[in-house]
Formats: structure tokens, sequence, C-alpha cells
């Protein structure tokens, strides 16, 4: 029998995957599975972002490039940064990556050492602990509660920060809860970590998605000194649906770029060149299509809360950002895992179970999918609490 390194035998595979898998499978024997599972938009990738591959492609950007990226994209997402996010970085302080999932993977290689320690808020993007683990860190979860909307308090924070943490996950809006902190709770949050050395890394993906005045404060534009402890994990994925297109970035001090590129250089090489000319068109041309994506992303968060609290024994808190809501099934009395089988079983309705995010008293519904689905969905879950 081979054998395997230690390093993949602690990182169990993704349980999002798994179920979808499974949802899959029934869906090929002709059942009609109602999937509230996807992590990713339903929308296909605006047109003149595709076009603008298309183009690329002609015009024969098919060869290797910079394995840091093309320097028209690092430019296009460095004046991005500054204009949306007021955080002044040159492109050399830019990585393009395949994802924002490879984003933080290259950074907690180009970080994480034996013994160092990551702090992760739960519920948490089920990525985070196993990253660090491959890299050899010890991740270390701080639970939060419904209570405070599923945020990490700053006491909690300084409570975990030990000499051995190197950095702190923050994910605002988050996967899987959909809060978003304030900016007042960012500079709270900025002043403990500014209290020791402490690194954020600060998950941006859904910084666009955003509901009812909510507003998104990178913890990097807090303060110079907060600048100088922040690393921008970012992406194409979510804000304009090219989850498929693989483009991520990563902005930091040039130091870390240098070393992601040299781990690039000998990994994955530069991201799709012909790809990457699609994301500049994203950046450079007209933002409409995030505004359209975004109305209906509001339209479907109206519908499933008021579904969702419509049933006895559901609570959940109002998710401001990402498209998911996060539901507390304690009174039910079953684990995630054993909520989200029946459901799948009984009622034909895909969930992810919240054990995934480190949070098995809760289930995740998405609502990246049409009305139709959700309408159809949240009254088969009706049924299946009702029943139970
Ligand atoms: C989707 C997602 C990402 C990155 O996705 P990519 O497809 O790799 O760009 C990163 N963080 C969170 C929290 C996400 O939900």
């Amino acid at each position: 029998m081979i054998k395997l390194a230690t390093r993949v035998q602690s990182v169990p595979p993704s349980i999002t995957l798994s179920i979808a898998a499974k949802a899959k499978a029934m869906k090929a024997q002709g059942i009609d599975v109602c999937s509230l599972s996807a992590g990713e938009p339903d929308f296909d990738t605006p047109q003149h972002i595709k076009d603008a591959a298309k183009l690329a492609l002609d015009q024969g950007k098919t060869k290797y490039g910079a394995a840091a990226g093309e320097p028209k994209l690092r430019q296009a997402i460095a004046k991005k940064l500054q204009i949306d996010n007021q955080l002044t970085y040159a492109p050399e302080n830019v990585i393009v990556t395949n994802g924002g999932k490879h984003s933080l993977f290259n950074l907690m290689l180009a970080m994480i050492e034996p013994g160092d320690e990551v702090i992760i808020p739960a519920p948490y993007w089920l990525s985070y602990p196993e990253m660090v683990k491959l890299a050899s860190g010890t991740p270390v979860i701080v639970n939060t509660t419904e209570a405070t909307e599923y945020k990490i308090t700053p006491e909690q924070l300084r409570e975990k920060i030990t000499p051995k943490t190197k950095l702190f996950v923050l994910n605002s809006p988050s996967n899987p809860t959909g809060t978003v902190y304030t900016p007042p709770e960012i500079k709270a949050l900025a002043e403990v970590i500014l209290d020791s050395d402490v690194w954020v890394v600060s998950d941006e993906i859904y910084e666009k998605i955003l509901y009812d005045g909510a507003q998104h404060l990178s913890i990097g534009a807090v303060s110079p000194e907060m600048f100088n402890r922040t690393i921008i994990s970012n992406g194409f994925a979510k804000s304009y649906s090219m989850t498929g297109w693989r483009i991520g970035y990563l902005a930091g001090p040039v130091e870390l770029i240098k070393a992601c590129s040299i781990i690039q250089g000998h990994s994955t090489s530069n991201v799709c060149t012909f790809a990457q000319y699609g994301a500049i068109a994203a950046l450079e041309q007209s933002q409409d299509c995030v505004q359209q994506m975004l109305d209906a992303f509001a339209e479907r968060r109206r519908f499933i809360l008021d579904r969702v609290r419509a049933i006895p024994k559901l609570s959940c808190p109002t998710p401001m950002g990402a498209f998911y809501v996060f539901i507390d099934i304690s009174q039910t009395g079953m684990t995630s895992m054993e909520f989200c089988d029946k459901l799948l079983e009984y009622q034909q309705v895909a969930a992810i179970p919240g054990i995934a995010f480190g949070a098995d008293s809760c289930i995740r519904l998405s609502y990246a999918t049409d009305l139709t689905s959700i309408d159809k969905g949240m009254t088969r879950l009706a049924n299946f609490v009702n029943s139970l």
C-alpha cells in the first residue's frame, strides 16, 4: 500500500464537495433535488468579460507569462485597491493567483512555520484551518455565537494571542454566516492587533455583496500602522461570477509578494494568460453587472429570510453580506450532518452542515439560485422541520 505523507493525513476532504456530489448523483437518477448548497453565483460571467478573454485568445495571449501575473492586471488591481479600499499599493505589492483560495494557500506557505499559531474565528470558511495545517501551522479556533452575529469580539481576540501567534484570519463579509463587521468593529479589532506583533489576512472576496446599507471597511485602511500589518486576499469569483476562471490576488509587503512569486514560479507558474485579460476587463469596464447581480441577490435574500423566520425551531441573524443564511438548528436536537442527510433524503433539499464550518448546531443555505428553487426548497425545509 502506498504510504502517504503525514501532511495529508490530518486533512479531511471538503464536506461541501461531498454533499454536492450526493445531490448530483440523485439528480442523475432523475430525482427532483432542490439545491440550496451552492457556493458560487448562479449567473453567467458578464459578456464583456468573456469577450475580452476571447479577444486575448485570438490575439495570441496563449503563452507563459510572468509568474506573478500580467503587469497590466497587477496595475489594474493596485488601482482598484486604491479606489475601492483606500489602500495604496504598487503593482509590485500584488500577485495574481489561481483564485482567492490559492492566494491564501500561497500566503500560508510563505508565512507559516511549524509551531506558528493562526487565529481563525468560527464559523469559518472551511479551507482556512486545513491550509494552516498543510503549511505545518496550528489553527487556533475561536468560537463565536449568534448573540454577536457570529463576530469575534476584541476581548476574544486578545485572549487568544500568544507569543506564537503569527496571523489572524478575518473574513468580512463572511462565508458561511453572511456577517459583516461594521467600521467601528474593524477599528476595535485593529487596536488589539496593534497591541501585538500579529499580522492580519483580510479575505475580502465578498466585499461588493452587501445589503441594507452595510459598509465594507478594509482593516488595512484603518491606519498606516494597520496597513503595515495587513495582507489582502481577494478575487474575481464572487463579485463578477467568475468562479471557474480561477483568478484571485494577494496584496501585501513586497517581500511577501516576492516569496509567493517564487512559490508560484515552482508550482503553478502564471495564471491562465488569456483569462487574466478577462479580469482586466472586469476591473476596467462598467461595474453595472455587479449591481445587477446584487439586486437579484437582495431580492432573494429578503424572500429566503422571511421564509426561514416563519419556521419555528429555526433562527438566524440577518446576513448583511455574501449570499448565505446561517441557520441555528439546535432546537431540532440533531447534529448538522444528521439534519442535512435527512433533509436530502426525505425532502430532496441540499444544504451544507455547519460542522464543515466548525459550527455543528447550524446549517448553511445559499440563495445564489433562482427564486422558484428557493421557494420550493423552503417549502420542503418547512415540511421537514414541522414533521420532526
Ligand atoms: C469563494 C471563496 C474564496 C475564494 O474562491 P476562489 O474561487 O478560489 O477565488 C475565498 N474565501 C471565501 C470565504 C470564499 O467563499
